[in-house]
């Protein structure tokens, strides 16, 4: 058998078993020292054919990364016509041949450390400007002090495994509807960045979190395949504002991920948000509609100790979060304030869950006045959580947790039936009063049920009160937010014969054309006009004007947050129905409130 015909392997098994006749002669002394030598000529004779005519790319360099011995399979690798060109062309390897020369110093410094390397991937770069993958087996070799003086290795092209290793994992890994990476693989991917991070001082990336604001709204806008045409067009601006070595995820619905590698400062991040910023000034092009999006992003930088990748990612998603509720920036890095808060909202969030079964959620009721009568007709049942040590937290801080949760789904239920039953209890207790109303909050996420009808219907049967004696407030914004499923929701809400009405009117930029469509009785003024009407002029004016929308609309009216005798001579003069305000009384427990019946429901004497 030719050398030329012998595999890769039956060469190495023929230098291992000379090697160890080597080791053998040596250990018989000087008697065996010319043997030695002549062994170690055919052993370097054996390596010499090995070396032109293996398949596989062999090299020798010196420890600057100088070319010194190359096999043909090598030039042929990175596409050069001869060993001169190659070795002209690639003085030091670093320059031309390893697409990322940090990856090259990565190799060497292995190399110093350990004297071997084994399975090194990189990005190569052919002669012609091709990028392809190598994996690189190496080692040093010393000098008799024990110095490294050569290293030496092969060099395998692994374009195509890594094609097949990437369309097998394509099927798992990646997205099927924009193709990117999955949430799964990229914690794998941010865990090997971590780690490579963590070994070397030089290397630093950044992760970034970005979510597309008011992306429900969008989706509900276009429709289903609108919004999956819409994710589609934005993986594809991501990924052209990156370079290769960077990563792109689809983590789930509208929110994405970024490892920015080498990036060292937040300046460096930024630049590639501005980037994707500028391609998002031009309007997506939807199913015949123009459609502008912006995203918010949060930022985190390599150096902060990370064990788990899930850690990391959690901050950028905390930052993203600040990020999207501030008006003026659309993005946030991750900081030690941010780091706290983090850990203090998860301290609210589990004791938040164990709330509900520790019973330390109440409602409180505020009663609604008729300003045709005087009385209270109504009350608002509203939430308070007696968080120990804490005293009462104010349903602005827990409730946006409750929703994010989907804590908001039992503890609305609850709320509900809790309210129904308290309703019950007082219409029978006070005659007069058998019709007294209750108004309950109904959230985002309870709205999104397909099931909150039937839960509704069966509150309702529970406690035994009238439908049409149950108001359920829905926050306009909310509403806006998702007109059509509303709209819907709404239907048949209302076909169970309770009233609607659509809270902190005002705030949320309805049309007017969706307004009269909706199935609402009672439109609640928000707060913020009424503390507004301050004087006769321009706070006045604009509660007139919502007064006299709501009245064309055939709606009635609540004007919540009435603090002033003044203010309420201004409402019974635009013929205002219903207020409600600390004028007449704070929200109290259920016991005061009763107190409050006993007395007498009137509240107020009109003129
Ligand atoms: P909202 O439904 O608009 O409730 C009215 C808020 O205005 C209440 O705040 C009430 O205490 C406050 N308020 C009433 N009169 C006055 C006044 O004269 N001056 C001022 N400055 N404020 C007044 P609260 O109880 O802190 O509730 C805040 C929000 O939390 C509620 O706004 C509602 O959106 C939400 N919420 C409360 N309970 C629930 C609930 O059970 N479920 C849901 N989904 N949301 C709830
Ligand atoms: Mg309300
Ligand atoms: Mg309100």
């Amino acid at each position: 058998m030719s050398d030329k015909a012998k595999t890769k392997d039956q060469l190495i098994a023929e230098v291992a078993e000379l090697r160890e006749t080597v080791r053998q002669l040596r250990e018989e002394g000087i008697e065996g020292r010319r043997t030695v030598e002549t062994t170690e000529k055919a052993d370097a004779d054996i390596y010499k054919n090995f070396f032109a005519h293996a398949a596989e790319g062999f090299f020798q360099s010196d420890r600057s990364g100088r070319l010194i011995m190359l096999n043909q399979a090598l030039v042929d690798i990175f596409g050069y016509g001869s060993f001169t060109e190659m070795q002209q062309a690639t003085f030091i390897i670093k320059d031309r041949l390893f697409k990322e020369p940090e990856r090259y110093n990565e190799l060497v410094q292995d190399l110093l450390r350990a004297g071997l390397v084994e399975n090194f991937e990189a990005l190569a770069c052919r002669k012609n400007g091709e990028d392809f993958w190598v994996s690189i087996n190496a080692q040093a070799v010393h000098d008799a002090e024990g110095l490294p003086v050569l290293f030496q290795g092969s060099i395998q092209d692994i374009s195509h495994l890594k094609s097949v290793e990437s369309r097998l994992l394509h099927g798992s890994f990646h997205d099927p509807l924009t193709g990117l990476v999955t949430r799964a693989m990229f914690l794998d991917l941010l865990d090997k960045t971590i780690a490579r991070a963590k070994r070397r001082e030089e290397f630093s990336f950044a992760l970034l979190y970005l979510d597309i604001d008011r992306f429900r709204m969008i989706n509900e806008s276009l429709g289903q395949q609108g919004g999956d045409e819409l994710l589609r067009e934005l993986s594809k601006i991501l990924i052209d504002s990156l370079r290769i070595e960077d990563t792109c995820a689809r983590l789930g619905g509208d929110e994405f991920a970024l490892i920015l590698s080498d990036v060292f400062q937040v300046a460096d991040a930024l630049r590639v948000i501005e980037r994707i910023n500028v391609s998002l000034t031009n309007p997506f092009e939807i199913r015949g509609q123009e459609v502008f999006i912006s995203l918010s992003t949060g930022i985190v930088m390599s150096g902060t100790d990370y064990s788990h990748p899930e850690d990391m990612l959690g901050d950028a998603d905390s930052a993203m979060f600040r990020a999207r509720n501030d008006l003026l920036c659309s993005f946030a890095v991750f900081n030690e304030a941010m780091q706290k808060e983090a850990i203090e909202r998860l301290r609210v969030e589990t004791d938040l869950r164990k709330a509900l079964s520790r019973n330390e959620l109440h409602l409180y009721y505020q009663p609604i006045i008729s300003l045709r009568t005087g009385e209270i007709e109504r009350f608002e049942a509203l939430l308070r959580w007696e968080r120990p040590g804490f005293g009462l937290v104010s349903p602005s801080v827990f409730i946006p947790l409750l929703e994010e949760t989907g804590l908001i789904i039992p503890t609305g239920e609850w709320v509900l039936k809790e309210a129904c039953r308290q309703a019950r209890t007082w219409q029978e207790k006070f005659p007069a009063h058998k019709e007294l109303m209750i108004s309950v909050n109904v959230s985002a996420k309870q709205l999104g049920r397909p099931d909150l009808p039937s839960m509704v219907a069966q509150a309702l049967e529970d406690s035994g009160i009238t439908p049409s004696c149950l108001e359920l407030e829905i926050t306009e914004s909310v509403v806006m937010e998702q007109p059509e499923l509303t709209e819907d929701t709404l239907h048949q809400l209302k076909s169970l014969g309770l009233s609607l009405s659509i809270d902190d009117f005002g705030t949320g930029y309805s049309s007017l054309a969706y307004l009269h469509r909706l199935p609402a009785d009672v439109l609640k003024i928000d707060k913020s006009f009424i503390s507004g009407m301050k004087d006769e002029h321009k706070g006045v004016e604009i509660v007139r004007a919502i007064m006299a929308i709501s009245h064309t609309l055939s709606k009635q009216v609540i004007a919540e947050g009435v603090e002033t005798s003044w203010q309420l001579a201004q409402l019974i003069d635009l013929e205002c129905e219903y207020v409600q305000g600390y004028f007449f009384s704070k929200p109290v427990t259920a016991d005061e409130a009763e107190f409050l019946m006993a007395q007498g429901l009137k509240m107020y004497n009109i003129r």
